[in-house]
């Protein structure tokens, strides 16, 4: 059953190029219902303040959102409210991640050729001793992928769903079999393109660090979480050192505040906290799981009517779980002539490069793909639309 949401959105009206908008590109960034506008509107118009620092009645209005927020993220995610650090999104809290555990951490770092650059350049650059799980044709095996892991893995980070090929990981069995060969690795999961549509629920999971973005689940650009466990986040050192994020500052000596402060150095984005807080607030009145299946139907659609298509090359979809993306080729076209055309005569936004995900883009032997990517508000009409689209850029351009 599909969900109706598309009133929901003011910016599903737009006209590109004389059509309706057909926003394939979620998966770069949704688009943001207008109650997630209006939140940040209302923060910027009536209680706009800084947090934590003075006692006029804004800052206290401010302070009060602002933590609101943080507590609707721990709820979501099932954490507690200490463990949950806003960044300004996934990049930033793996990167800050890798940066406070790389002073302490010693033993293999096991990543992928599957990840975001955001969770493989970090690690890469600073760490002396990184194993690569090479996935074949872009095809995650979770066997082959635990031969890697052994006592001395002091860390894995892994992406919970592929931003190119749409995979999804069990994560929960992955995480089981993990502990049973080595139970004290640290294990992050890169939620980016998990959570906008599934339950991640960080106990149950049994993951220590997680990292998202806002923008990728309705929220606003500059906004993200970094979870950890709150056992670990208290014995790492602060990644950034600035105001809010001390106790006591002398020249013979300075400590840190408590959790989650201590890693929450400066100013931090305020109305970016709220508007997320409304876009889980709104996702979890549609229902996470019956946004789950609107996603799910529209991308086995997507991935059989794709598929049907000859002039296509469709990547990485082969006898795996796949979920809100598709990548493709049409066969002899550059993917940014495909992109170029399907908006020009069709309005329709999708995504054409390497996706920031150049390890997997030579897994797959291209230098770039399209990707649509689906989210609530998109339709089975649309998919067929696209169809039709790339049919006719073959026609001009195959
Ligand atoms: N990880 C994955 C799997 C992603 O898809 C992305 C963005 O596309 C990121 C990390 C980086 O997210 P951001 O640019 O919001 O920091």
């Amino acid at each position: 059953m599909l969900l109706k949401v598309r009133s929901d959105f003011d910016s599903l009206s737009k006209k590109v190029n004389g059509k309706d908008l057909i926003y394939f590109d979620s998966a770069a960034t949704t688009l943001k219902p207008n109650r997630v506008v209006e939140a940040i509107e209302d923060y910027y118009k009536n209680h706009n303040s800084n947090v934590h620092r003075s006692p006029h009645t804004l800052a206290g209005e401010a302070t009060t959102m602002y933590e609101d927020a943080r507590d609707a993220v721990a709820n979501f995610i099932n954490a507690k409210r200490e463990e949950v650090i806003f960044t300004k999104g996934t990049t930033e809290s793996l990167n800050s991640l890798a940066y406070s555990l790389s002073k302490d951490l010693n033993g293999e770092v096991l990543i992928s050729t599957l990840e975001h650059h955001a969770n493989f350049v970090p690690w890469q650059q600073l760490f002396d001793n990184v194993i690569y799980y090479d996935a074949e044709n872009g095809v995650f095996n979770e066997e082959k992928y635990l031969k890697l892991v052994n006592k001395n893995t002091s860390l894995i980070s892994i992406t919970g769903q592929s931003n190119v090929t749409g995979q999804e990981i069990n994560i929960k069995n992955l995480v089981l079999k993990i502990r049973k060969i080595n139970k004290d690795v640290i294990i992050v999961l890169d939620g980016a393109q998990l959570i906008p549509h599934s339950k991640i629920d960080v106990k149950e999971l049994d993951i220590d660090f997680l990292a998202f973005s806002g923008h990728k689940m309705l929220g606003p650009m500059g906004i993200g979480v970094l979870y950890g466990k709150k056992y670990i986040l208290e014995k790492m050192k602060p990644f950034l050192y600035g105001g809010e994020m001390i106790d006591q500052v002398s020249i013979e000596k300075t400590t840190f505040n408590v959790l989650p402060y201590k890693f929450e150095a400066g100013t931090p984005n305020v109305g970016g906290a709220i508007g997320l807080a409304e876009a889980i607030k709104y996702l979890e009145s549609l229902n996470v799981n019956e946004v789950y299946s609107h996603i799910k139907e529209l991308t086995s659609y997507a991935i059989k009517k794709l598929s049907e298509l000859d002039f296509l090359d469709v990547y990485g979809t082969k006898d795996t779980n796949h979920n809100s993306l598709i990548s493709f080729n049409v066969k002899n076209v550059h993917p940014h002539d495909v992109a170029n055309l399907l908006n020009d005569l069709y309005g329709i936004a999708i995504r054409s490069g390497h996706h920031c995900a150049q390890p997997l883009m030579k897994n797959l032997n291209v230098h770039s793909t399209c990707r649509a990517s689906f989210y609530i508000y998109n339709t089975l009409e649309e998919i067929d639309v696209l169809i039709e689209g790339l049919k006719k850029v073959n026609k001009i351009l195959g």
